[in-house]
């Protein structure tokens, strides 16, 4: 049966601005300063009624503080998601400028530039431990807040792929590629393609068509060696001619800094 409601059970605007009124009307003291009210008069419908105004910013800054809290777990939530390793987690930019970390005039431009439709993408080339990890790292902390990024390398995405399936057998290689291709930049650092695997070098082959194919924002990292040994392979050949062309690519020539304080 049809609820009846009466006209008794609705209140007229009139009622309802009395209500609030008689509420502003309670003098309240703020639980976190102590601080009173301070009394307002206003004039309503000709007749003077003196409403109370909180006389602190407690309140205001109580939700501020909530908003920052939460975008703070939103972050967080995209740093773990972006698979940034807990060492890398205070990189920036800036820090590494000072290291006197190279490319980064060229790394920070990239990051105001970014455009995840562009498939603007670098290719960052140098001996082991001259900063290219970290400096890669420092970009995808600079894109975050706005963009989604990750971090993977090249063994992972292998692992992933090939040996992972005792843990998850329905997660298949197209479901795994499907999975990177949802990031606005995806890094692959250590991009070593074992070149006596032909598994290793289809995968990287699908992975690079689909890169391709989306337009799709990436960061290699390589040692020059290991460019070389990959060049040897016709596919792969083919697949770094495509990198040189859609990549700027950032040459790391320093010694490495590992061990060296503050350098
Ligand atoms: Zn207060």
């Amino acid at each position: 049966m049809a609820t009846v409601i009466n006209n008794s059970d609705w209140q007229s605007s009139g009622q309802i601005i009395e209500n609030i009124i008689k509420e502003a009307g309670k003098k309240h003291i703020c639980p976190k300063c102590g601080k009173e009210d301070v009394p307002c008069e206003i004039t309503l419908n000709g007749v003077k009624r003196i409403v109370y105004a909180s006389n602190c910013d407690c309140y205001e800054k109580e939700q501020k503080a909530k908003e920052e809290q939460k975008r703070k777990e939103w972050l967080q939530e995209k740093f773990k998601n972006a698979n940034i390793g807990k060492r890398y987690i205070d990189i920036t930019l800036d820090k590494l400028e000072a290291m006197g970390t190279e490319n980064i005039a060229a790394a920070k431009k990239y990051v105001a530039d970014f455009n995840p439709e562009s498939g603007a993408s670098i290719h960052m080339i140098g001996e082991f431990g001259n900063g290219k990890t970290s400096e890669g790292y420092a970009i995808i902390k600079a894109l975050l807040p706005k963009f989604n990024c990750v971090s993977i390398t090249w063994n992972e995405i292998v692992t992933r792929c090939y040996y992972a399936k005792a843990f998850d057998a329905s997660e298949t290689i197209d479901q795994i590629l499907k999975w990177l291709s949802q990031f606005d930049l995806i890094m692959i650092d250590e991009f070593v393609i074992n070149i006596k695997d032909d598994k290793e070098i289809n995968l990287a082959t699908a992975l690079f068509d689909n890169l391709y194919k989306d337009n799709k924002c990436f960061i290699l990292i390589n040692n020059p060696c290991d460019i070389v040994d990959m060049k040897k392979v016709p596919r792969l050949g083919k697949l770094l001619d495509r990198v040189k062309d859609q990549a700027e690519i950032f040459t790391f020539k320093h010694e490495s800094y590992r061990g060296v304080k503050n350098a």
